[in-house]
């Protein structure tokens, strides 16, 4: 993913806000890359360009050769199907089980009831939910209800992974065994992953390189370590 000159202005009649100001940055295929930065430094607008929730001001989002800020319906429907998402407050549907919940995307892509049913049980074991096929979210603690988020942003075999404060709202034990659980994902599927966050640890637990934003540019960016313990 080649992320060139990207910003996003927001205007209105008062002002103008330059939530993501000429972003550049590379991410590799099968890295796990950190973007981390303080409430306001343009870390939802970036979110919402790369899942093309909004189309930037400027700039380019490459994804395997294509401009994806240039697709239009169809082929950004397609395109959108290649990143998974999960979310801060895990954004799963309360009226339906875990099952359900997993298999709604692969309804969605019209897939056969069989090989749903096939696919949501080798999802459901990756993220170690066995046995729990039948609860509602509500039965469901904070870590099972983001592996539950985790199975159902897998469904559609995406090549990315965009995490948005993903381990947020959960406690720090919590935290570690779903950043364990992204690992495991990244190492056993070979999937790109991106992580938003404003909390270092979760960058220092897991992330290969990470890029620091403030104000909607990126500050700093490289291998972890050397960004985070440089004297
Ligand atoms: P973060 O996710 O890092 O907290 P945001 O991307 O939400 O940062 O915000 C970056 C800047 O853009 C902030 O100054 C915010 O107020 C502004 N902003 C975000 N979304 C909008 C919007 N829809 N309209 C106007 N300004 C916005
Ligand atoms: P609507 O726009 O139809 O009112 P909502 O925003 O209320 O839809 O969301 C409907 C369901 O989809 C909710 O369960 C919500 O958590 C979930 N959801 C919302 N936004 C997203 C998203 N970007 N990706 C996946 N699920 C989402």
């Amino acid at each position: 993913i080649s992320i060139k000159n990207l910003s996003k202005i927001y205007q209105s009649k008062q002002n103008e806000v330059t939530a993501v100001d000429n972003m550049n940055l590379t991410i590799n295929k099968g890295e796990i890359y950190g973007v981390i930065g303080f409430s306001g430094a343009g870390k939802s607008t970036f979110v919402r360009l790369l899942n093309r929730l909004e189309e930037p001001t400027e700039g380019q989002i490459v994804m395997n050769e294509k401009d994806i800020t240039k697709l239009k319906s169809r082929s950004l429907r397609q395109e959108r199907q290649k990143i998974g998402m999960i979310f801060q407050h895990f954004n799963l549907l309360w009226s339906r089980t875990v099952f359900e919940n997993i298999a709604f995307p692969l309804e969605i892509a019209g897939v056969p009831k069989d090989e749903r049913k096939a696919k949501v049980s080798e999802l459901i074991e990756l993220v170690g939910l066995a046995g729990r096929e039948n609860y509602y979210p509500s039965q469901l603690s904070g870590g099972q209800k983001q592996r539950v988020g985790i199975a159902r942003a897998l469904a559609n075999d995406p090549k990315v992974l965009l995490c948005d404060e993903a381990t947020s709202a959960l406690d720090p034990q919590t935290t570690d065994d779903i950043l364990d659980l992204l690992v495991s994902i990244n190492e056993r599927l070979g999937l790109t992953i991106i992580l938003i966050t404003h909390e270092m640890h979760v960058i220092k637990k897991v992330c290969h390189r990470v890029a620091v934003m403030e104000g909607g540019k990126v500050i700093e960016q490289g291998e972890v370590l050397d960004v985070f313990m440089r004297p």
